[in-house]
């Protein structure tokens, strides 16, 4: 097992490279990729369907299916390089050290298996005895303001927004310092989205670990999250402090996000994004973005712009800033 050092980060993902083996060539659904997550903070991981985002929760857990192959990269959680864990430390790190909460809970549960004994199923394949389990279900319903005689129900009587949290309850049963939560809130009304999200803020408060919170919705993005990772076409194109990213953003699709939430503050046109992602089979030359970018230069349908430090913490792949 490799060993790095990398102090007060939870998480350090570096030039992480997804492929998809089909036809004649690879397709890169995940290119390069690379991001930090400190402890205690939730890292929110934003994009369109498609762009890579659930391929990397998945490359991170070393879940991912063939076709599907980590081509390359790095992913270091807590000194501990996941991808140089044998099948037998994996399955004692997964759950224990970072965990998913997966998309879709009204598919994740087992509908014929009471809700507490498939939160004590993880927790007895770590070990934990009959009587820490029991106590430990009464308080992780609790964390996730579920009454405790939940547990004693089947997941086809609970609404969606209870599954959700018995999924949320079961992927902190082992407290582990990561939490990788993918489209938490999909498929959720917006009074149950709120009510998720805030058992999602109210674990992070208690047990003090760190998240990445997948999604597309920039509104629950603004409220959820400490730092933001715009992805594009299996890249990140932008990374900062998500006031930052809300108060100046400096890639044009970061922009058009942002534009397409709707306020009930201010009154202004609500905004689609026109177009649609490439194709990852066929990528456009130069700047992914610039087949649909309102700010596209000669030179982009040319170079592919890197990702750099623009303002402090704040990075863009984009030629625009390159300029000024
Ligand atoms: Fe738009 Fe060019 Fe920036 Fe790409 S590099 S986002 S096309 S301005």
């Amino acid at each position: 097992m490799d060993t790095l050092e990398i102090g007060d980060l939870v998480c350090r993902v570096r030039d992480l490279t997804v492929h998809y083996d089909v036809a004649d060539k690879p397709v890169v659904a995940v290119n390069r990729i690379g991001f930090d997550v400190y402890r205690g903070e939730i890292l929110g991981l934003v994009g369109e369907s498609g762009c890579g985002k659930s391929t990397t929760a998945m490359a991170m857990l070393r879940l991912l299916q063939s076709p599907g192959r980590v081509a390359g990269g790095n992913i270091v959680v807590e000194n501990t390089d996941i991808m140089q864990l044998s099948p037998a430390a994996l399955r004692a790190f997964r759950w224990s050290r970072i965990a998913l909460i997966p998309q879709g809970a009204m598919n994740a549960l087992n509908p014929v298996i009471r809700v507490q004994d498939q939160l004590a199923d993880a927790m007895a394949a770590h070990g934990k005895g009959g009587a820490v389990i029991q106590q430990r279900i009464v308080e992780l319903l609790e964390m996730v303001g579920l009454s405790t005689d939940v547990r004693k129900l089947y997941p086809h009587e609970l609404s969606g927004g209870m599954k959700q949290r018995v999924c949320i309850a079961m992927a902190v049963s082992l407290e582990p310092p990561l939490v990788i939560a993918d489209e938490p809130t999909s498929a959720l009304d917006v009074v149950v989205q709120r009510h998720v999200a805030q058992s999602l803020l109210h674990i992070k408060r208690t047990l003090g670990n760190s998240m990445i919170i997948i999604g597309h919705d920039m509104g629950l993005m603004a409220q959820l999250t400490d730092r933001l990772a715009v992805m594009y076409a299996g890249s990140i194109v932008e990374i900062a402090p998500t006031k930052e990213v809300f108060a100046h953003p400096l890639h044009p699709y970061t922009e058009q996000l942002i534009d397409s939430v709707p306020s009930i503050k201010v009154k202004k046109p609500l905004r689609a994004l026109p177009g649609n992602p490439p194709d990852l089979r066929n990528m456009p030359p130069g700047c992914p973005f610039a087949p649909r970018c309102p700010k596209v230069m000669s030179r982009c349908h040319e170079e592919a712009p890197a990702l750099r430090e623009y303002r402090t913490g704040q990075l863009a792949a984009c030629h625009l800033h390159e300029q000024s």
